[in-house]
C-alpha cells in the first residue's frame, strides 16, 4: 500500500508514475472492478465541497496528483508527494506497458470522432490493443445501455473515461460493477489532447505551473472553474495553520 497525503480531505497517493502503472498491473491481474482518480486541485476542492464527490475520490484504488497546485499543497502541509502524475501521461504510459503486457484498452469519452481518432494515434504511436471507442455523450439510457453492452461483450482490461470531472467518476461508479473486472480511470478533456483537436499547454508553461492559464486562454468557459485555485489555495493555507 502507497503512502498517503492528506489534501483537505483528499488522500492522494503518494507514488510515482512508473510506480502507478506497476500498480496497475497487480489491479489488472486482481480480476475485479477498480477505478483510478487523477486529482488535481480543482478536483481536490470540489470533493472537499461535495461529500458524495469526496467519497468517489476517497474510494478510488488509486488517487494520483495530477497537477502543480496538489504537489505545491503537499509540499506546504510537510508531506511532499514524489512527483505529478497527470491524467493524459497515465494515458501513454499505460498505452506504452499494454503493448508489453498485451491489455485491452477502451476509450469512452468526448465528442464524435474524437476517441477514435485518439485511439488510431495511440495505437501508430505504441502498437497497443485499444479494442473499442464510444463517444461520451450517453444521457440518452438506450445509448448508455448500448455502450454498457459493447463493454460486457468486449470485456477490456482498461476503460480510459473521458468525460470530465465528477461526470466520469460518477459514471465509473454508477456503472463498474455490472460489468466485467476492469481497470477505470478518468482522464477528462485527454483524448481531446491526443486526438490533436487541442494543443496541450507548451513545456515552459506546464514547467511554470501555468498550464491552468494556457487553458483558459483556449476554452475561456473554463475561467468560472479556475476560480477555485485560488480558494483551494486559501483552503489548503488553512489546513496549515490547523495542523500546527
Ligand atoms: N464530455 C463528454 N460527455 C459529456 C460532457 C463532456 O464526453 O457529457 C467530454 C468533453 O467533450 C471533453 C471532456 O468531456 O472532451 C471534458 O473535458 P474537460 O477539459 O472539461 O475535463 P478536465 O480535463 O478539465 O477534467
Amino acid at each position: 500500500m502507497a503512502q498517503k497525503v492528506k489534501i483537505l480531505e483528499t488522500e492522494i497517493d503518494c507514488l510515482t508514475q512508473k510506480e502507478v502503472v506497476e500498480e496497475i498491473a497487480s489491479l489488472i491481474s486482481a480480476q475485479e472492478p477498480h477505478y483510478i482518480v487523477t486529482a488535481n486541485a480543482e478536483i481536490v476542492y470540489m470533493a472537499w465541497q461535495d461529500e458524495k464527490m469526496q467519497t468517489t475520490v476517497n474510494n478510488a484504488s488509486i488517487v494520483t496528483a495530477d497537477g502543480s497546485g496538489v504537489l505545491w499543497a503537499a509540499e506546504e502541509l510537510g508531506m511532499p508527494l514524489k512527483e505529478r502524475v497527470t491524467g493524459i501521461d497515465l494515458v501513454y504510459a499505460i498505452c506504452e506497458e499494454a503493448a508489453k503486457k498485451d491489455w485491452t484498452i477502451y476509450l469512452l469519452g468526448a465528442a464524435e470522432g474524437v476517441a477514435a481518432e485518439a485511439a488510431k494515434r495511440l495505437i501508430e504511436r505504441y502498437h497497443c490493443n485499444i479494442i473499442g471507442t464510444h463517444n461520451g455523450f450517453l444521457k440518452d439510457p438506450a445509448v448508455n445501455q448500448a455502450v454498457l453492452e459493447e463493454l460486457t461483450a468486449k470485456k477490456p482490461q482498461i476503460v480510459l473515461v473521458a468525460m470530465g470531472a465528477p461526470r466520469q467518476e460518477y459514471w465509473i461508479v454508477e456503472h463498474m460493477h455490472k460489468l466485467p473486472p476492469a481497470v477505470y480511470m478518468g482522464i477528462g478533456g485527454s483524448l481531446d489532447v491526443i486526438s490533436g483537436n487541442l494543443k496541450r499547454a507548451p513545456l515552459w508553461m506546464q514547467k511554470m505551473s501555468l498550464e491552468w492559464l494556457y487553458r483558459v486562454i483556449k476554452q475561456p468557459s473554463r475561467f468560472k472553474r479556475v476560480l477555485a485555485l485560488p480558494k483551494f489555495t486559501r483552503a489548503v493555507k488553512k489546513q496549515k495553520k490547523m495542523k500546527s
